[in-house]
């Protein structure tokens, strides 16, 4: 069964100096042929499943003008959604303006996520982006006035010559906006991007651990909880389409470069527009055994604060995690903790996330 639908919208204004996403720069003549394109796709993969999320992201969706706006969401009516499905669209405050708020809330929107970044003016220069403080506080407020009771803001950090106190200056803006969830990035220089085409570097790995130590005791005392490695959330505000990511469900993934999950295969779109204006959408498709989905299963729940329910893994695949994975070391050397039936990585350790999971799915006893 596959109830989460992505949508990507790869048009830009700016290009970050960080952006390693599928974007290129928003082409009016274009857009249109794009959604038309995105309307065969869905046609093409949908089997009319009512849908428990939508995710438009990009890119960024509002730099869509609102005509562009109108012909998108008239296109996405084609699925069957609930009262309570939550659709989400990806914003950045440079494009979004009252009409497109009014626009999304009468298409049935109901959670915005926004790309806050830093207000800190070195960083933002660092960053290529820019925001108006006047214009994001108005943005918020009126997209609360009309009803969007549910908003994500994105913060980036440990990014060169960032300091403890900016970071301050970040988080205590970002909290007085009072979002009901916060996704924070620790910057990573990827691979053809502008600032790794002008050899800068990573900040010094204690400083953004002390970083992340900040972020997540400032959230926390804000009343955020922190439930997944980089996400938080005021009480019942999760994103429910990332915990269909996390929880290792099925979805659909339509438009360039984005990726989808079901029929057991991960199937990757192409990031040529050429070819996908020509209906040629896949690059990859990865067909998944029984221990490819297992070895995902802890990839993606280990993310979570809660981890992986064992019951849950053995209803999923009749076998319990102990006999297809050797983690009792980790539980040995604290990596690993179980607790009420879950297996997780304790909160002091995520940080090391990455080397505990390889370690659990890898590793020897
Ligand atoms: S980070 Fe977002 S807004 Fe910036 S270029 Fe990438 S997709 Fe566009």
């Amino acid at each position: 069964m596959t109830s989460s639908l992505y949508v990507h919208i790869p048009y830009c204004n700016t290009v970050c100096t960080y952006c390693d996403f599928c974007k290129m720069y928003y082409n009016p003549e274009q857009v249109s042929k794009y959604i038309d394109q995105l309307k065969k796709e869905l046609i093409e993969v949908y089997h009319q499943e009512k849908l428990k999320t939508i995710y438009i992201g990009g890119g960024t969706p509002s730099c869509l003008s609102e005509k562009e706006l109108h012909q998108l969401f008239s296109t996405l009516k084609l699925v069957k959604v609930e009262k309570e499905t939550e659709y989400t669209v990806e914003c950045n405050f440079d494009s979004i303006t009252i009409e497109k708020l009014e626009l999304l809330k009468n298409y049935g929107v109901n959670r915005l996520s926004f790309g806050l970044e830093t207000i800190n003016p070195k960083g933002e220069e660092y960053l290529g982006r820019k925001n108006d403080l006047e214009h994001i506080k108005k943005i918020i407020s009126y997209a609360g006035k009309i009803g969007f009771k549910n908003i994500n803001i994105d913060l980036i950090y440990a990014y060169q010559n960032e300091t403890i106190k900016t970071l301050e200056n970040d988080i205590d803006f970002l909290l007085s906006l009072e979002p009901t969830h916060i996704s924070t990035y620790s910057l990573i220089i990827e691979k053809n991007t502008k600032l790794s085409i002008r050899k800068e570097h990573q900040i010094d790995s204690d400083l953004d651990y002390e970083m992340y130590q900040l972020i997540s005791k400032k959230l926390k005392q804000a009343g955020y909880i922190h439930y997944e490695i980089s996400n938080f959330a005021k009480p019942g505000y999760e994103s429910k389409h990332n915990l269909v990511y996390w929880h290792n469900e099925n979805y659909y993934g339509i438009g360039l470069g984005s990726s989808s999950y079901h029929n057991n295969q991960r199937i990757t779109n192409t990031r040529s527009i050429t070819k996908y204006l020509k209906g040629m959408y896949h690059l990859e498709i990865e067909n998944l055994d029984e221990k490819d989905k297992m070895i995902y299963e802890i990839i993606l729940n280990l993310r979570l604060l809660k981890g992986i329910k064992k019951e849950d893994f053995l209803k999923k695949y009749q076998k319990k995690l102990e006999e297809v994975f050797l983690y009792q070391d980790l539980i040995k050397q604290g990596l690993i903790k179980e607790e009420n039936g879950y297996l997780k990585i304790p909160e002091e350790k995520l940080y090391i996330s990455n080397y505990i999971i390889e370690e659990f799915i890898y590793g020897k006893e």
